[in-house]
């Protein structure tokens, strides 16, 4: 079956998911674009490759709403999520939201409520990382119990530098998100409480404060520590380590050849998030389609988008204050996979 998408919003990833979904990936076709920028909307359906070029529309809104868009990807700017979900739950459509699923508690939790009413899932959220194969073989790791019970994750994120609209908040609402909903999934656990320190400042990072260190008390007593460096310069580099009871398991460095001369080893580290991140994205997008395919959705939930802004806000505060923060969250709906009951799954 070929399931007709609908894509809102095509910028930066909304320009790269038409690519996979057109070019990439079988059983899709892009039957219809939206863009608040007309013009670029009109662009990019013409620069669709293959049969007939998606149809353009004014609004997200009516593009939910036409019979020929069976699902929707929806990767416009974060504030508007919530409505265009929204309208998919409200449709029956299954919709693909890249990250965050709102950037609010409450417009998440409407979409939470609007889901379980419509009693099965629709919504998987953008967190492309449960799909990373070295992040994948991970998790294997610890729940195959290799290393035993998992006391502590360390994560790293390093971006060589962000662009200028990159605001302080965005260290966390933005970037350390990733590692948060990593943290929940590798540990099959939510987190208790937030704490986050201010090393001395890199001199490249303007009026950013960077690095940051993100402590994450998990509700089963593991600690998480993330590292999230914007302005390292070297190179995108993504790292981490769960330590267990008997051993530890680590991401192996993704190069495929290492060239050792002149007294030295050397490899590639890569520039930047899609690169590094590219068969995730196909990954996450493969599982998505089979699942819309049916009617439904699979891996990250509106749960999980819910969780990371829950924590992100945490988060945020203790940034603020410079004080521990407990995270408070709604009790998990029987719709979504408690922790514990998920190791098989994304
Ligand atoms: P972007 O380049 O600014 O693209 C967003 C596009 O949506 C723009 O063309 C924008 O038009 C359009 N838009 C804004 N409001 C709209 C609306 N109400 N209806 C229809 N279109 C609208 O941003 P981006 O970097 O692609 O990011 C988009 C989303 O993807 C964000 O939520 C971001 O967090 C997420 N993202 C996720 C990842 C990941 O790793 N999972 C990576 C990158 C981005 P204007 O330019 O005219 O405003």
């Amino acid at each position: 079956m070929t399931v007709n998408v609908g894509v809102i919003g095509v910028g930066m990833i909304g320009q790269d998911h038409v690519r996979r979904l057109t070019t990439v990936l079988p059983g899709s076709a892009v039957v219809a674009v939206t863009d608040s920028d007309a013009e670029r909307a009109r662009s990019v359906a013409v620069s669709v490759p293959g049969g007939a070029a998606p149809r353009v529309f004014a609004t997200g809104q009516e593009l939910i709403a036409d019979e020929a868009v069976h699902a929707v990807v929806v990767a416009s700017w974060g504030p508007t999520h919530e409505e265009y979900v929204l309208a998919c739950v409200a449709a029956g459509k299954p919709v693909f939201c890249e990250k965050p699923l709102a950037t609010t508690q409450d417009a998440c939790l409407r979409i939470l409520d609007a889901e379980a009413a419509h009693g099965r899932r629709l919504v998987q959220v953008g967190f492309m990382r449960r799909f990373d194969p070295a992040y994948r073989a991970l998790k294997e790791t610890v729940d195959g119990g290799a290393i035993g019970a998992p006391l502590l994750f360390h994560s790293v994120h390093r971006n060589p530098s962000v662009p200028p609209h990159y605001t302080a908040d965005m260290a966390i609402s933005d970037t350390a998100v990733h590692d948060i909903d990593v943290a929940r999934w590798l540990l099959d656990d939510e987190v208790a409480a937030a704490t986050v320190l201010k090393p001395r400042r890199n001199s490249r990072a303007g009026a950013l404060q960077d690095p940051l260190v993100v402590l994450l008390e998990m509700q089963g007593g593991a600690v998480v520590d993330v590292e999230v460096s914007v302005t390292i310069a070297y190179g995108y580099d993504i790292r981490g380590e769960v330590v267990g009871e008997t051993g530890t398991a680590a991401l192996a460095e993704g190069n495929t050849v290492v060239v050792k001369r002149e007294g030295a080893f050397s490899g590639r580290v890569p520039p930047g998030w899609r690169e590094r991140f590219l068969r995730a994205y196909d990954l996450e997008f493969e599982a998505w389609l089979a699942a819309a395919a049916q009617g439904s959705a699979a891996g990250p939930s509106a749960w999980d988008g819910y969780a990371a802004t829950a924590v992100s806000d945490a988060a945020l505060e203790a940034l603020r204050t410079g004080t521990r923060q407990t995270v408070s969250m709604r009790e998990r709906p029987g719709l979504y996979t408690p922790p514990g009951q998920g190791r098989a799954t994304t």
